[in-house]
């Protein structure tokens, strides 16, 4: 059978309500690679086996459109007539678009000046209305959460249950890939939608398929760094705009995988992000925004820390956004191109030295 989706492929697996399925609002989103990484693996000192889950391969350039399917489906299948959000950017992408396809409208809240450009052009693009609150992610979540308690907007902010129920499925796709589940399973953590879903995930998993449980790595940017410093963050500050959060709205839960998987949360700084967004794309050709190479910063800081020993270990990094996403990331750093004139002679100087 042709492959059409999370809820197709795993529906029968997610605690969703009867009326989602009939109404299945989707774009084909997960069966995303996991890609083996052998060169950054020996870069950090190798003897073991690293895997990329590159999610950034989803249909709107992000994980978030295996939660927003079981979202929106559900919403559709109330009649529900629009959507909301709050988002640092790829929640509202994939709301947008999903809302799109359902024929719903939707309403994204974004921070003042936080939003990377491909994600805004995203939303716009999808025709959403954006709105740009003059204030923080965590302030504008406060704000869709109000609004959705008072009028019939249905909210669609991981905090919506079908969210963490949808995002289960990456879990699912590495234990089908690998027959088990990694030793380690390294990833960014935002409002820890996704560090919850994963441990919901392999749980489920290994209870009716004995795949076996992985630690968790959960990593966020030293500048916005809640559940590493154990108090909320007022002015979160970091390159990784997608998990620029001082609030996280799951932060119990991530604490919680963290702890029950025998793991741990850390936080890297920007430098080491961007350091390991640089070394990602050109040791492995996998281009992926900054906030997704946190969970590789982290694990490269355990290793050199020797905090834990990766000898014969199997690690999944979960990569979460594509690098299109965020393209000044990039831009802003790098030197200008050479410049030459339209003449060989030129052109062999430079090439040849
Ligand atoms: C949303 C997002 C995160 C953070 O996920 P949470 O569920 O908020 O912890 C990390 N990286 C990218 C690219 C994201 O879009």
């Amino acid at each position: 059978m042709t492959y059409q989706g999370v809820l197709s492929k795993y529906g029968g697996l997610l605690d969703l309500p009867p009326h989602t399925s009939a109404s299945a609002v989707s774009l084909l989103e997960g069966n995303t690679p996991l890609i083996r990484a052998d060169n950054l693996a020996r870069r950090l000192g190798g003897g073991f086996e690293l895997f990329i889950k590159y999610e950034g391969l989803n249909p709107t350039g992000s994980f978030k459109d295996r939660g927003m399917t079981a979202a929106v489906s559900e919403a559709l299948g109330r009649s529900a007539l629009s959507v909301i959000c709050a988002s640092t950017g790829n929640t509202a992408a994939s709301a947008a678009a999903y809302a799109a396809r359902a024929g719903m409208k939707s309403v994204v809240l974004i921070p003042q000046g936080k939003v990377a450009a491909g994600k805004l052009a995203g939303a716009a693009a999808y025709g959403a209305k954006v709105i740009q609150i003059e204030g923080s992610f965590d302030d504008a979540l406060t704000m869709v959460i109000e609004i959705s308690n008072k009028h019939p907007i249905c909210l669609v902010n991981s905090i919506n249950p079908y969210r963490i129920e949808g995002q289960k499925t990456a879990a699912f796709e590495i234990c089908d890939v690998l027959e088990s589940a990694p030793d380690w399973l390294c990833l960014p953590v935002g409002n820890a939608g996704n560090i919850t879903a994963y441990w919901a995930g392999f749980k489920q998993y290994d209870k009716l398929k004995s795949t076996g449980l992985p630690q968790i790595l959960g990593v966020q940017a030293a500048g916005a760094a809640p559940l590493v410093l154990g108090h909320t963050v007022e002015n979160p500050e970091t390159v990784a705009t997608a998990i620029r959060i001082g609030r996280p709205a799951r932060a119990e839960q991530a604490l919680q995988a963290a702890q029950e998987s025998n793991g741990r949360i850390i936080a890297v700084t920007d430098q080491e992000i961007l350091n390991m967004q640089k070394m990602l794309a050109e040791l492995e050709g996998i281009w992926v925004e900054p906030a997704s190479a946190a969970g590789l910063a982290g694990l490269a800081l355990e290793i050199a820390a020797m905090a834990f020993n990766p000898r014969g270990k199997r690690i999944v990094a979960v990569c979460t956004g594509h690098g299109l996403k965020d393209p000044e990331a990039i831009t802003d750093r790098m030197s200008a191109p050479w410049v030459v004139p339209p003449k060989l002679a030129a052109l062999e100087e430079i090439i040849l030295g």
